[in-house]
């Protein structure tokens, strides 16, 4: 019903528990924006880029719906308005639709609801879970609803189902749970012939038998179809809560499936575990999106994974690069690791590469992740390899010492769109480093997204200067980590462990960061 209430981790909640009871899950995100991929949009505009395996540029709800549900997903997964008109334009100019007028109903709505099918078929899913992006009333966000619509319309009751959430505004003065909203949203719904059949009511206070009665009453849903999703502090919590209020069940009869209860013991184990942890350990952050939260979902919820695997609260120190610039000392003393995650631009480089520098020279266990790690790259040539005025081109084309440069190949075409390595490389790790025996496998396959590499002229100047080259793709010989052995815990990758870290299968760079932080 509106951004940021959560449907991401509800829809993501709802495919974990479709799941656990023995369904083969997917899940789908349209995202009724023109552009083709948020790849290009800014991250305070939209947030984390979740990166796929296939290297595809999707919306950080693929993150949590892989998270929860614990699949790997892939471009088919992530659809925007942008992707279906572009699609349809070019049906359009090949002569596909026989000289007809191409219009909204019923071409764009056939295109969405192939879709749907499309991941249905890709994923041999018995239930796909479509999450429909913006709010209800939204102009842009109809072309979906009208599509989900014809979609029951053609495959049955029986074979869809319609859950809308809302939000049940809380008035602390008189003490009211206000319904108006959610029956707003739903009359909206049922102009445009969507009856909903389940309704989440995302509320502060547990939701009253009062509301309860009204939203049944007003939004002509019968009472144990109105289902509260209370606040919880942990998002992880949310598919134990759903599954508490018979929402999994509730789903599956009016679903016509029968898959019997089963006990969600691990899950629910490692929640109550991480919602008691007694030690804290604080680790520095230093990026440029630091206002913007969302901008660093996956990291944010990488560091939680690690924590609990290390049975530490992770109590992480967002720092924003440019203020620390004068003084990094005043900000980073008091933190047991320090990290520098990815990012784009030149705003706040100075920054990262100082904090790079205190970690280095006071044995603070550090990661630094894409550009974090071409940051530490420059630092060690800079003040360690003593090459003066060290860069990367992204920031300065005339440096003396281009360390972390574009590959040859990449210099012949000027336009940005395509340049980027993006998606899944395999990195052989050389044993006895860090990062082995973390992984402790000899080739490992992690997610990129960047333009920039570090530069293979640089490699023998910098090793002798001890920095160890701990991972290379091995097709191009490229650097994909970097270690400095002399160092308590110092990894740098130029690829995104975050992308794959699962809260019971925590990512074993971010387990032993943490685990090298707390031996501080
Ligand atoms: N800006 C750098 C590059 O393009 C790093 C990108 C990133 O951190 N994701 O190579």
């Amino acid at each position: 019903m509106l951004s940021s209430l959560g449907k991401g981790i509800a829809s993501a909640s709802v495919g974990a528990l479709l799941k656990h009871r023995g369904l083969k899950v997917s899940m789908l995100k349209f995202d009724p924006y023109i552009n083709v991929d948020p790849g290009t949009m800014n991250p305070y505009q939209h947030g984390e880029v979740f990166v796929t395996e296939d290297g595809a540029e999707t919306d950080l709800d693929l993150g949590h719906y892989e998270r929860f549900v614990e699949i790997n997903l892939s471009r088919y997964n992530n659809v925007t308005a942008g992707q279906i008109y572009s699609a349809v334009i070019e049906k359009e100019r090949r002569g596909d639709y026989l000289g007809k007028t191409v219009q909204v109903i019923p071409h764009i709505t056939e295109e969405i609801q192939e879709r749907i099918k499309k991941v249905a078929r890709k994923d041999k899913a018995q239930v796909v879970i479509t999450e429909i992006g913006g709010t209800v009333g939204d102009i842009e966000s109809l072309p979906f609803l009208e599509a989900i619509r014809q979609f029951r319309l053609r495959h049955g009751k029986q074979n869809t189902l319609f859950i809308h959430l809302t939000l049940l505004p809380y008035i602390p003065s008189s003490g009211e749970l206000k319904t108006k909203p959610t029956q707003h949203s739903v009359g909206k719904l049922r102009e445009i012939g969507i009856q909903p059949d389940l309704i989440l009511c995302r509320t502060q206070i547990p939701l009253t038998k009062e509301a309860k009665s009204k939203i049944s009453l007003f939004c002509n849903i019968e009472e144990k179809d109105v289902i509260q999703a209370i606040d919880v502090k942990n998002i992880y919590e949310v598919p134990l809560r759903f599954e508490k209020e018979g929402l999994t069940d509730n789903i599956l009869r009016k679903l016509n499936l029968s898959f019997p209860k089963k006990n969600l013991g691990k899950w629910s184990r490692w929640v109550r575990k991480a919602n008691n942890l007694k030690k804290e350990v604080k680790i520095a952050i230093v990026g440029k999106y630091i206002k913007m939260k969302d901008a660093y979902k996956s990291l944010n919820e990488a560091l939680t994974h690690a924590g609990m695997a290390n049975n530490v609260k992770v109590n992480s120190l967002w720092l924003e690069a440019e203020e620390i610039e004068k003084t990094p000392g005043e900000y980073l003393s008091s933190s047991k690791g320090i990290l520098v995650p990815g990012g784009f631009g030149m705003r706040g480089i100075e920054g990262k590469i100082m904090a790079v520098r205190f970690a280095r020279e006071n044995k603070i266990p550090f990661l630094g992740i894409c550009l974090g790690m071409q940051c530490a790259v420059i630092e060690f040539a800079r003040n360690v390899a003593n090459l003066k005025e060290a860069n990367s081109t992204e920031f300065d084309p005339r440096t003396p010492h281009p360390v972390i440069d574009l590959l040859p190949e990449q210099r012949k075409t000027k336009i940005k769109g395509g340049t980027m390595r993006l998606g899944n490389y395999p990195c052989r790790l050389q044993i006895n480093s860090f990062s082995y025996r973390a992984y402790k496998k000899r080739v490992i396959r992690e997610r990129h997204r960047h333009r920039y590499e570090f530069n293979n002229k640089y490699r023998e100047v910098l090793k002798k200067a001890g920095l160890r080259i701990a991972g290379i793709f091995p097709d191009k010989d490229l650097v994909e980590i970097i270690e400095i052995p002399s160092h308590p815990w110092f990894v740098a990758t130029q690829f995104h462990p975050e992308f794959q870290s699962r809260p019971l299968l925590c990512h074993p760079l971010f387990r032993d960061f943490i685990r090298a932080a707390m031996k501080q």
